[in-house]
């Protein structure tokens, strides 16, 4: 057997394929074609796969990107009634708050406005004591399960979004093709909702977006370390970032945390591999600094225990909606009457610290964080639902870090059980829609007074039908947080509705 591998070199390399052969003694085997179209045909024949997408049809709601405002959007729908396909290119579910990249899930739920908003989120966010902490601390397995006991969601893992149909200001199917198989299938559906954080399904469906031109936050590869009872060796690695202890943070308590961040004037998108990369090359740099540099003696029993392969992208690409919410709205309290998901966090923004700049100028790979603390962080700033549907694609709903707000506004809305909050809200707002066949526009402009109904009901509440009458789980008690207008303050009360 000749194994045929050509140019599988490169930092922490990948590879798309490895086409094995096996051949006699002097026979020579045919090479796969080398051009874009005849190799798609040829891998269609060697993997078994059908010449056309498989059809994928019958649900109300497509949600793609399965992080924590995917999750939320997919549940709350399905648990209206609604049919779901929650479609995910990772094998695991989360987005950053997954066992793969470990950011844990900050945002106050269950307050403001709708306080039973969160209490979807609350059943899978992680209780993780670090960030980053341990795999199991993420929960990636009870994610999966809490999403496949929904009998109205069909679950998509390993499929990856990359193209999409549309007529006439509307999205007909997404595409995607599976990153295990490389089988295409097409997604079918009356209403979308762009989960993915970068907005891959607005861009692909021509929905009017907007990212910050340069300045923006980066992203991050998180990483831990440890010490062992015996002296270890560390290979040099000549192929990372030359550095020595003084040029990062000293990574305390065994980990490095998510200032690790790179690629603030890098295109978020296109450059993701490579500002992943640049990351990893400091990260490596980092421990061999610690092994074999100037932190040898002090470090000769660490190990190094986990780095992050897949970046956590802070801030790419921004749908626009109806409203596009700014800083100096949810600074001065503006009042929306469709202000619904309680924005807690402070403006929290991340630019390069300047002492760890001086030698990486052209990337910096250590931020620091600035905040604009006048959030009520107790009530929290009620984001309208008008940031969550397209200004230009009629049945496009958005949640997560792709909402339509500003840089700075995102400062506040990023965090994670925020994003699942508004995915909450996205999955009650497509029952009204499936149930009067309309789109995310009307629901504001005719039946808002259906969603703030809507929006008042406990997470565990289900409709058997997108018509149907409320059930609600008899056991679900929730202590939920309120807000007493009168006197300004919190109250916990225990409610089973
Ligand atoms: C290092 C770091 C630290 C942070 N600190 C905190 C913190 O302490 N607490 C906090 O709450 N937030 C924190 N954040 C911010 C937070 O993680 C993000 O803003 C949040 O994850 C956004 O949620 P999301 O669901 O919109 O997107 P994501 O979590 O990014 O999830 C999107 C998902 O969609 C999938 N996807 C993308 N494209 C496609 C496609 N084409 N097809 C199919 N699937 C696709 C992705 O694989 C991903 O799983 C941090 C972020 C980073 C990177």
């Amino acid at each position: 057997m000749e194994l045929g591998l050509h140019d599988l070199t490169g930092f922490d390399g990948r590879c798309d394929a490895i086409y094995f052969a096996s051949i006699d003694e002097g026979q020579t085997v045919e090479p796969p074609p080398n051009v874009s179209e005849p190799l798609a045909d040829w891998r269609r024949e060697v993997l078994g796969l059908t010449e056309a997408p498989i059809a994928r049809t019958g649900y109300d709601l497509v949600v793609v990107g399965g992080g924590y405002a995917g999750m939320g959007a997919a549940i709350s729908a399905a648990r209206m009634g609604c049919k779901v396909a929650l479609i995910q290119d990772r094998p695991v579910l989360g987005g950053n708050g997954s066992s793969e990249v470990r950011v844990w899930a900050m945002g106050n739920i269950r307050r403001g406005r709708y306080p039973h908003l969160g209490e979807i989120i609350e059943e899978f966010a992680d209780k993780a004591t670090k960030s980053p902490g341990r795999a199991e601390e993420f929960g990636d397995e009870q994610k999966e399960a809490i999403v496949r006991a929904e009998k109205n969601i069909d679950l998509f893992l390993n499929h990856h979004a990359f193209a999409c149909e549309n007529e006439n200001g509307k999205l007909i199917s997404v595409q995607t093709f599976d990153t295990r198989t490389s089988q295409h299938s097409e997604f079918f559906g009356k209403l979308f909702c762009d989960c993915t954080g970068h907005e891959t399904v607005g861009i692909l469906a021509e929905a009017d977006w907007e990212m910050e031109p340069k300045d923006r936050m980066g992203m991050s590869n998180m990483w831990t370390w440890a010490e062992v009872d015996q002296v270890t060796d560390f290979p040099k690695t000549p192929w990372a970032l030359e550095l020595q202890m003084a040029d990062f943070p000293y990574p305390r308590d065994h980990h490095g945390q998510w200032f690790w961040e790179s690629g603030f004037n890098k295109n978020a998108v296109a450059d993701a591999e490579g500002i992943r990369d640049h990351n990893l090359r400091a990260v490596y740099g980092a421990f061999n600094a610690m092994k074999n540099n100037d932190g040898a003696e002090k470090h000769r029993n660490a190990v190094l225990t986990w780095v992050a392969f897949i970046g956590g992208p802070r801030e790419s690409r921004r749908l626009l909606g109806d409203v596009i919410l700014s800083q100096e709205d949810v600074i001065t309290k503006r009042e929306f009457d469709d202000g619904c998901v309680p924005s807690t966090w402070s403006i929290d923004l991340h630019y390069p610290k300047k002492q760890y700049a001086e030698k990486f100028p052209d990337n910096p790979f250590i931020s620091i964080a600035i905040h604009d603390r006048r959030i009520d962080r107790e009530y929290g700033y009620p984001v309208p639902y008008r940031c969550f549907y397209s200004r230009n694609v009629d049945n496009l709903f958005m949640a997560g870090r792709n909402i339509g707000v500003t840089h700075q506004a995102l400062g506040t809305t990023r965090v994670m059980k925020t994003c699942g909050m508004m995915g909450e809200v996205v999955g009650r707002a497509a029952n009204i829609c499936v149930k009067h066949a309309c789109q995310p526009r009307d629901v504001y402009e005719t039946h808002i007074e259906e969603l703030i109904e809507l929006l008042k009901l406990p997470g565990t509440t289900r409709h058997k039908s997108v018509g149907g009458s409320d059930t609600v789980d008899a056991n679900a008690v929730s202590a939920i947080k309120t807000h007493d207008a009168s006197s300004g303050k919190l109250e916990y009360s225990s409610q089973s509705k």
